[in-house]
């Protein structure tokens, strides 16, 4: 605990006597992530200057950011106080995270608060509808019309994605037992890697420039035609499928694909993945499963010692057909496959000051003259505001929750919904 920084001295409220009691001050609470792999934690001690600055406290719970490297020392340092996961849900009138609130933990909050975080709303209705019967107000970072220029610096699904598709090339480079540049040495001359990477969104052609600064031969591959010219920009090549139509959706993201295109695409691709050394999948389409992109078939048809890293992996299923989410298993013919769920956790500190970045620009916009301005016809806070005042108040979480039969494509990111 350390003490909480000077009150202000003027009072923001105009024409309030000066004798009137001080209006109590917004506190923002940090919990400790508890999902399994979770090493993020949502506030960085370097945001929590800023927070003050604008009249908030922050309360953060002790070693919440350990697993980032950021210690109770760290926080006190920067004008936080840390205490236990009681003291922080009871005072805390925000609640700031990176994932979900696990459900045991939302029948302790109280009503009027606000939990901010990537809740994903549409894989988990229910956890939207938990909040709303307990009067909490649940902001999912997930939900941000990405395109508004001034969401650009709350933008956690690019931020998370990049480090993710940087971290991918290194498993990758590490899994594999070759080299990935060029070498050339007095024990002879190795050729570079041979990679493939599917998918070129954010994390896709982050993927691609790392494993081209590794020193690998990249190919990039994505149904949009359009993205040649990115995945060019990062050095790679832009393989072309003569069997698939462009596959380009509504607000630049990727329509799914009928049955017949998928089995083309799969089958061109198999010949494209069976030569490769090391394939990275990155494809996701907005409100649907991951589309597979290698089947048990490509993987058969691949070398020994190739690794496939599967972005997509989860327990919806991936792009890698017997992916496991967070396992690496090794197929009979010696393929070794990496169910890379969550990726951006394994890169905790850097994950976590980006998050931060973030979740501090979404909740200052929140705020007005030291109160919670909630604003449902703001295009932004009508993106990332799930429940309100006792409701669900997002319409494509609202109405999964409302015809249950409805739920039977499954839903995978709600940023990704045009
Ligand atoms: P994403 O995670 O939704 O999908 C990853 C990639 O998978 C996409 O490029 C998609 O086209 C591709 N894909 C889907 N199905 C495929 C298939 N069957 N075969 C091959 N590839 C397939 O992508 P993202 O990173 O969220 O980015 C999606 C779009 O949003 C891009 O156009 C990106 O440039 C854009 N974006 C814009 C902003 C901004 O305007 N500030 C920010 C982030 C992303």
């Amino acid at each position: 605990m350390t003490d909480t920084p000077p009150r202000p001295q003027t009072s923001p409220d105009v024409g309030v006597p000066a004798d009137s009691p001080p209006t109590p001050r917004l506190v923002i609470g940090v919990l400790n992530e508890s999902a399994e792999g979770e090493h993020r934690v949502a506030l960085v001690p370097g945001s929590v200057p800023a927070i003050l600055k604008t009249g908030l406290e922050v309360l953060v719970e002790s070693g919440a950011g350990a697993d980032s490297w950021f210690s109770d020392h760290d926080y006190a340092d920067a004008g936080a106080e840390t205490t236990g996961a009681p003291d922080v849900i009871e005072r805390a009138d925000v609640l700031l995270m990176v994932g979900k609130p696990p459900s045991e933990s939302v029948v302790n909050f109280h009503s009027g608060q606000v939990v901010i975080g990537m809740l994903q709303p549409l894989v988990d209705p229910e956890l939207a509808q938990a909040l709303a019967t307990q009067g909490v107000t649940g902001v999912s970072l997930d939900g941000l019309p990405r395109t508004l220029s001034r969401a650009q610096s709350m933008d956690a699904l690019s931020s998370q994605a990049n480090i993710a598709g940087y971290k991918a090339a290194l498993l990758a480079a590490d899994s594999y037992g070759r080299y990935f540049p060029m070498m050339i040495t007095a024990a002879g001359t190795a050729r570079p890697a041979d990679v493939l990477v599917l998918g070129a969104g954010v994390a896709g052609l982050q993927a691609m420039g790392t494993a081209r600064r590794l020193g690998a031969v990249v190919t990039g591959y994505d149904i949009r035609p359009e993205t040649k010219g990115e995945i060019e920009s990062v050095g790679a090549r832009f393989l072309v499928l003569t069997s698939v139509a462009s596959g380009s959706g509504a607000g630049g993201y990727a329509r799914a694909l009928s049955a017949e295109e998928q089995l083309a695409q799969q089958h061109e691709l198999n010949e494209h993945i069976s030569r490769r050394d090391v394939v990275i999948t990155t494809a996701q389409v907005p409100g649907r499963k991951p589309p597979v992109l290698v089947t048990a078939e490509a993987l058969k048809q691949m070398r020994a010692g190739a690794v496939v890293v599967d972005m997509g992996a989860s327990d919806l299923g991936g792009n890698v057909e017997g992916s496991v989410p967070g396992q690496t298993t090794v197929t009979d013919n010696k393929v070794t496959v990496i169910g890379a769920s969550n990726l951006a956790a394994r890169v905790p500190s850097a994950a976590s000051v980006a998050y931060s970045h973030n979740i501090s620009a979404l909740l200052l916009s929140l705020v007005s003259n030291g109160a919670l301005a909630i604003d449902l016809e703001d295009e932004i806070q009508a993106g990332v505001v799930i429940t309100f005042d006792g409701k669900v108040v997002h319409p494509p979480t609202a109405t999964p929750l409302a015809e249950p039969s409805a739920t039977t494509t499954v839903p995978v990111a709600l940023g990704a919904i045009p």
